[in-house]
């Protein structure tokens, strides 16, 4: 099992001291006005003691006071290999006080739209934010942000509460909200990691019970191949993997069939992360799932891919030629394939899991990826892989 030391956690306090613009209005009662990196700098230092208490290693993304340039943060975080990436920050709509009860309030996790490891990072440490501080949880927010989407892993914006609502802007000073946010970012991130949480006195905290497990469910897509046995035409050495639960998820892995090799029945077919499986039974009844992409699996009574497109040479509406395969490595459990080479702009179109090879039928430089894109065969069409990802063979 992994320790907390091995583990990098990248700290990021938003902006800089004297970035113009990222302050409070005048607060009469202070007889000044806050600016934002006197709370994002303190939460910050507050969460680096944290997490080293606890075991982790920590990384400062912007240790200077001067305003470091994002790029220059997310590159130092991803070259460092940090695990995962927290930035903290004080939010502001129209910048003025307009008395209370008339200003935004609460806190917020933000997201790279679609991060499935940020969306499970920010769901742990928002538990012990709505469970702790007294602010207004406004919930995980998916939004196309510098920080979440250059860092290669996991990463969470936090925005503490509103700079322009008066109350909460007193609160960016508060030592005991300070290191009240710092402590439950830090139980969340021990959660995230499976890591226990060690209090300020070194102790770990009584463990509760935790709840289930949340059942992995796949979306119902209505199909004709009900009752009917699907083989894999997968000729990979590797095979082709079976497993117990509707998800790509290497932790549910059941086995793997060589070529010609399948299930009697299929029960269904699902829509899973974006991609297709059956739901399928053996001899003796048990359930498994399995791709239902057909350059994979060939269902009884269907032309399989290959076969089909080997009958149509010369139609150039059929998938294109592979050149070779890449493995996917670099993850930690699998990647998305997107429809087109522009990480910004792409949708996801599937997932593949580590360790996995698909084929390949060129690679191109795209936008938004130092690494190009490889251009794979998904589906009976065309899907992107960042570059980085792909280990390439050609095909023997
Ligand atoms: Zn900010």
């Amino acid at each position: 099992m992994r320790k907390a030391l091995d583990y990098l956690i990248a700290l990021d306090d938003g902006h800089g001291i004297g970035t113009p613009g990222k302050r409070t209005p005048y607060i009469k009662s202070l007889g000044r006005q806050i600016r934002e990196n006197e709370f994002n700098e303190a939460v910050t230092l507050y969460l680096k003691e944290e997490l080293e208490r606890c075991g982790f290693r920590t990384l400062l993304t912007a240790p200077t006071d001067y305003d470091t340039p994002l790029t220059m943060r997310t590159n130092l975080a991803n070259s460092m290999g940090a695990d995962i990436l927290v930035s903290n920050h004080f939010n502001a709509l129209d910048g003025e006080f307009d008395g209370p009860g008339k200003d935004p309030e609460g806190m917020s996790i933000h997201i790279y739209p679609g991060a499935k490891n940020g969306r499970k990072l920010a769901e742990h440490v928002a538990k012990y934010l709505k469970q702790g501080t007294k602010q207004k949880y406004r919930g995980i927010v998916e939004q196309n942000l510098h920080m979440t989407r250059e860092f290669n892993r996991a990463a969470i914006l936090v925005e503490n509460g509103f700079m322009d609502n008066e109350r909460e802007a007193l609160l960016m000073i508060n030592k005991e909200y300070q290191s009240e946010c710092a402590r439950e970012q830090a139980q969340g991130i021990c959660d995230y990691f499976g890591i226990p949480y060690v209090l300020v006195d070194g102790k770990e905290p009584v463990k509760t019970v935790k709840p289930p497990r949340k059942e992995v469910k796949g979306e119902y897509v209505v199909s004709n191949v009900v009752g009917k046995r699907v083989e894999s035409i997968y000729r990979g050495s590797e095979g082709l993997d079976f497993y117990r639960k509707p998800t790509f998820n290497n932790r549910y892995l059941a086995g793997n069939l060589k070529f010609g090799y399948g299930f009697p029945t299929i029960v269904r077919k699902l829509k899973v992360e974006g991609a297709y499986m059956y739901e399928v039974k053996n001899s003796h009844g048990y359930k498994y799932y399995l791709t239902a992409a057909d350059e994979y699996v060939k269902v009884e009574g269907t032309k399989s891919k290959k076969v089909s497109q080997a009958k149509t040479t010369g139609n150039s509406k059929s998938s294109p030629n592979a050149i070779g395969e890449i493995k996917i490595v670099n993850v930690n459990s699998a990647v998305i394939i997107q429809d087109r080479p522009d990480r910004k702009l792409s949708k996801n179109i599937g997932t593949i899991s580590k360790g996995k090879t698909i084929q390949v039928t060129g690679s191109v430089r795209g936008k938004n990826s130092s690494s190009g894109y490889w251009e794979v065969n998904f589906q009976g069409g065309l899907g992107y892989i960042t570059g980085k990802f792909g280990e390439y063979h050609k095909i023997t």
